[in-house]
């Protein structure tokens, strides 16, 4: 184990590798990530449906987007490593004034932005989903960058790219502890050994808030169960449908291998780690995606999962240094859209740690907008 480094990342999940990634890339000097788990990609992270998007309701989200979407599209050139990116789009079914009215204003503002989003009709919706049912759909917005990716292959290459540039990767090492000497970061202590360092970064997803209570510190990341079904094989399901969003159930679905994968967010949920599958949860998702798709009543289920969205108040990520201790950043509480803001998270990490100004606007992510009140909601949050 190594038992000291410029910098020790807590978490291996695609935002703890992406900021090793774009440190190591800026020469940030020793990196060394530690994860609990025993393999890469244990979290949230293999849990995901996958989808990418630019299309949010607050700017800083929609940047984000558009810095990873790029780089997802380039992701063999950056990292030297192939990963699963394709571009089918997101469609979101809007079905009564309020839904329109809010999704208009913020199409307006994803078009400053440089977004090609587009507002459609049910008759054009019909063409390129032909097996949702529309009678009571009102508009949709479309943007053909968005799409759907494999998750674990991002992790991977950018695991894999951390690796050759030198980021050392401990794992089986939980990190119980973490030292403070006056005000100060000094060291983590983990199941493993200890490593002493001026700086931590906490990438823990939902288990964020821990680990800044290992340095009397608050991070307002609490973990919310969702799930997930996987249908066997449908006919009716063709190559290419965008991943499509009924706004008003909160229902979403996208092609996975020949059949659909189906989830939904139960909003009402308490916070809490269990990722057990609950057969009432699914009844909730087969129900809503029955509604919109009435093929699926012959569906069978291939496989479902659980598992936990990190959310914050207001949906938006916490990315910025800890103000009670020195030393220590937080890079978490992604809610529920961490791996489609993954390479953004990374570099905006990396120019902050190397004293930079960042490449946007993330002063609405600040680690202590909760407790001065000062945060805006992010509302398109599936
Ligand atoms: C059902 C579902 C669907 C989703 N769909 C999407 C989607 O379509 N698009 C999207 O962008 N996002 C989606 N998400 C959200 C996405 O999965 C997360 O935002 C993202 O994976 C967060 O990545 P992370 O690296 O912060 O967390 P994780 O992947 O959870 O990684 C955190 C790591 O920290 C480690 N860790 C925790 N505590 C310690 C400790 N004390 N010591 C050492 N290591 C520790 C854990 O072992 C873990 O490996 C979905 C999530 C779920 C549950």
């Amino acid at each position: 184990m190594r038992s000291s480094a410029d910098v020790v990342i807590i978490g291996g999940g695609i935002i703890g590798f992406s900021v090793a990634f774009h440190l190591a890339r800026a020469k940030f000097g020793q990196i060394v990530l530690v994860d609990k788990g025993s393999v890469i990609g244990d979290g949230s992270t293999s849990q995901a449906a996958g989808g990418i998007r630019a299309q949010f309701a607050q700017k800083a989200n929609i940047e984000m987007s558009i810095i990873s979407e790029n780089f997802f599209e380039n992701f063999k050139e950056e990292t030297g490593h192939d990963a699963f990116f394709e571009q089918v789009g997101y469609l979101f079914l809007l079905s009564d004034d309020d839904e329109v009215s809010s999704f208009k204003e913020s199409c307006e503002l994803q078009k400053s932005l440089g977004l090609p989003v587009e507002l459609l009709k049910p008759d054009d919706i019909a063409k390129i989903v032909p097996h949702v049912r529309l009678d009571d759909i009102k508009l949709g917005t479309f943007c053909e960058k968005d799409g759907i990716s494999d998750p674990w292959e991002f992790l991977s290459g950018f695991e894999k790219a951390s690796k050759q540039m030198g980021v050392v990767v401990e794992l089986e090492a939980e990190v119980e502890s973490i030292d403070v000497e006056s005000g100060k970061i000094s060291g983590v202590r983990t199941k493993r050994g200890h490593i002493k360092t001026p700086i931590v970064i906490n990438c823990a997803g939902p288990f964020a808030k821990k680990i800044a209570e290992m340095v009397g510190a608050e991070v307002k990341v609490e973990p919310y169960k969702r799930q997930i079904v996987n249908t066997a094989e449908l006919t009716f399901v063709k190559p290419g449908i965008p991943m499509v969003v009924d706004v008003k159930s909160g229902l979403y679905c996208h092609k996975e291998g020949s059949g659909l994968l189906l989830g939904w967010a139960d909003k009402e949920r308490e916070p809490s780690f269990d990722i057990s599958v609950e057969p009432d949860y699914t009844d909730a998702i087969l129900e809503r995606a029955l509604d919109r798709i009435p093929q699926l009543e012959t569906a069978e289920i291939a496989n479902q999962w659980a598992g936990l969205y990190e959310s914050t108040p207001d949906h938006q990520a916490i990315i910025g240094w800890e103000s009670k201790v020195e030393g220590m950043f937080h890079c978490c509480g992604f809610s529920g859209h961490g791996i489609m803001h993954a390479p953004a998270a990374g570099l905006v990490t990396a120019e902050i740690l190397a004293g930079k100004e960042t490449t946007i606007d993330i002063s609405s992510y600040a680690p202590e907008r909760f407790a001065k009140g000062e945060y805006v909601v992010e509302s398109n949050v599936i």
